[in-house]
């Protein structure tokens, strides 16, 4: 028989091959799509009971043959009839191309990355396609055959006896990549990695033991053996039930899906829902540490185990962008554009769900006990009954993302709350709720407001630490870039609360409480010493604060007011809209200890050299507690100290 396509257009095939053009690497994927339909279709008519034949090997073979200049994909699915041929791909599937073509007429962007064309994508890379059919109902197989134009003829053929169909594509000549073995395989490897039916193609090598010859030691010699390549992985891990899996399946999982990545992931969430939508994966948490990953795309987008994409912006929260997996579902519309995604009801569903699971998980860490997993710590340690929580255990490499979260998810927030852990700066772990219990007693100003200390590196803030922890205080350790953001986060979040960098002030004025210590300098005097010590000092970065210090505080303090560095802080990770910040220069406070014996020093010294000279020096050990003090300024330092001496 032949027949003419119900087309309008004479020339649609070209306008096919052009309109996907960036796009032509799909036709694999649709064809294998197909292939692993029919494949499954017949299977499911077996278990019924309809189909009662032997099911055989139900591999599906990829073939290329470079001399006949053909790609063929053969199934042994449930094949069509002449019938069926007739009204699937003479006339459904040929008036969804046209469907197709005449919706995205003036928007070529939006027909990147699309089901949708089935098998007519074949005609992207082909001048011609064939179809050897033979249905499992007792009907004469079929060829169908199409020379991209809308002609197409049919006839019987008592030759092709097996169940199943071959789909053979006779590649264009600007299309050549597509009879490369390599090219092929990359994109087998692309999109059907964990297709369900298995994907055979070409022949890999594998070492096994000789079984005629051995080495002198008589051991069996390795010898390479060719055999036929399975390209995907039919039962992928999410499409397992959880309780099936260990944690080393999980792990194992994770390196077959980045082969590239080799740190271990520090565990992972499984997803599993099919009520109100249908969703399965499994995301990862990898170790995020102080610097957020540039490569988001590690989230991969799959259709009933067909790889979409792995741009998941819009499915997945932003935030949850850091995380690794995969995630599956028939639910998410894959040929539209991204914009229209986003506003997707369903794929709103499946983000609050993710985010709503991912908050479960690390609550449900919150509350478990590291111990109740096998006892790796130190037995001599039983009498220490604050054993730490799953959640303590890899706070450090996830508080980042979580705090990523909390700044940008308004939900996720509310929940976080509930378990964000503060750490101190020996190292143990607070709520937030716990952290206030423990340092309301002495650490409430005089407003009423509960003053946290923090120490962005406890090093080189060591001694306001010590100073701090003198008074009784207690220091927090906040040392994530996006600290100053999510400090005034939990300043928002929590009422009557005041976050204060160590270094910030003198630790009398951290916490302002109604004590006042009594001046021993008068007005005049003040008045007089504060040009002496300006005339020393560099008054561009620094500004001299008198103050009524304890006599046994240090006579002269560096500080950094807390405001000003927390907001270039902030202007410098957000980029942007806070610019002035991030422009301002930095400056100090240079605090004077007036109740401090050696300022009365510097006051009635009357060799104006000697007092010069003094005044660099407590200038200088200000710095250097501070490890301001560098270069040229240190030698002349360490110089003086030793004429002083
Ligand atoms: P879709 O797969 O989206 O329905 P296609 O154009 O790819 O659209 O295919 C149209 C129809 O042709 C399919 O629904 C199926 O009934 C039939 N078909 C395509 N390929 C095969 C195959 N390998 N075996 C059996 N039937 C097939």
């Amino acid at each position: 028989m032949q027949g003419k396509l119900n087309v309008q257009t004479e020339n649609i095939f070209p306008v096919i091959k052009k309109f996907l053009y960036s796009d032509h690497e799909i036709f694999l994927r649709e064809l294998i799509s197909n292939a692993v339909d029919a494949t499954q279709k017949l299977k499911t008519l077996s278990t019924r009971g309809d189909f009662k034949g032997e099911l055989g090997d139900l591999t599906i073979d990829v073939k290329v043959d470079p001399k006949k200049k053909t790609l063929t994909v053969s199934d042994r699915g449930i094949g069509m009839t002449a019938d069926e041929v007739e009204k699937y791909i003479n006339q459904i599937a040929f008036s969804g191309v046209t469907d197709f073509m005449e919706k995205y007429k003036d928007s070529h962007e939006q027909l990147i990355g699309h089901f949708g064309l089935g098998f007519y994508s074949a005609f992207m890379v082909s001048d011609k396609v064939e179809i050897f059919t033979k249905s499992w109902k007792d009907e004469p197989a079929q060829h169908w055959s199409c020379e991209g134009n809308p002609e197409f003829t049919m006839e019987e053929d008592p030759k092709h006896t097996d169940r199943g169909t071959d789909i053979v594509l006779h590649i264009a000549d600007d299309c050549k990549e597509f009879l490369e073995e390599s090219t092929i395989l990359q994109l087998l490897k692309k999109y059907c990695r964990f297709m369900p039916v298995a994907i055979r193609f070409g022949e890999e090598s594998v070492w096994v033991d000789s079984e005629t010859d051995c080495d002198k030691d008589g051991k069996p010699k390795r010898v390479e053996k060719k055999q036929p390549r399975i390209i995907n992985d039919p039962e992928p891990a999410w499409k397992k039930s959880p309780s099936s899996l260990t944690d080393e399946d999980y792990k194992k999982f994770y390196h077959e899906l980045f082969p590239m990545n080799f740190e271990e992931p520090l565990f992972q969430i499984h997803l599993n829902v099919d009520y109100p939508f249908n969703l399965t994966g499994i995301l990862y948490f990898p170790k995020v540490r102080k610097t957020i990953d540039p490569n988001r795309n590690k989230i991969q987008l799959y259709c009933n185990q067909v790889f979409v994409t792995d741009q998941v912006e819009g499915v997945v929260p932003d935030y949850l962008m850091l995380l690794h997996g995969v995630l599956d579902s028939p639910d998410i519309p894959l040929n539209v554009s991204r914009s229209y995604l986003q506003s997707d009801g369903n794929v709103k569903k499946i983000s609050q769900h993710i985010s709503k699971k991912v908050a479960d998980k690390l609550e449900e860490m919150s509350k478990a006990k590291l111990s109740d997993k096998s006892d790796e710590s130190d037995k001599s340690d039983k009498s220490d009954v604050s054993v730490r929580t799953q959640l303590e255990d890899k706070w450090d490499d996830i508080k980042i993302f979580v705090q990523y979260g909390m700044l940008t998810d308004e939900k996720f927030c509310e929940r976080a709350m509930k378990f964000y852990l503060l750490k101190g700066v020996d190292g143990s772990y607070y709520t937030l709720d716990s952290y206030r219990e423990k340092i309301k007693a002495l650490q409430t100003d005089k407003d009423k407001t509960v003053c946290y200390l923090y120490a962005s590196n406890a090093e080189e803030e060591h001694a306001y630490i010590e100073k701090a922890k003198a008074k009784g205080y207690d220091v927090l350790l906040m040392d994530s870039p996006l600290e100053s953001h999510f400090i005034n986060l939990l300043e928002q979040k929590i009422e009557k609360t005041r976050f204060v960098r160590v270094d910030s002030d003198t630790v009398e004025k951290l916490i302002p409480h109604d004590d006042n210590i009594p001046e021993k300098l008068s007005k005049e005097e003040k008045e007089k010493l504060q040009p002496i010590i300006e005339g020393e000092i560099d008054k561009q970065r620094f500004t001299v604060q008198l103050e009524s210090l304890e006599e046994s505080d240090a006579p002269m303090q560096v500080t950094q007011s807390e405001f000003m560095r927390r907001y270039r802080e902030m202007a410098q990770t957000s980029g942007g809209g806070m610019g002035f910040y991030g422009e301002l220069p930095e400056s100090y406070n240079l605090v004077v200890n007036i109740n401090h014996p050696l300022i009365g020093r510097v006051l009635n010294e009357t060799d104006a050299e000697k007092q010069k000279d003094l005044v660099h020096q407590l200038t200088d050990l200000a710095l250097l507690a501070n490890g301001l003090l560098k270069g040229e300024a240190l030698s002349k330092f360490l110089k003086r100290s030793v004429e002083m001496i």
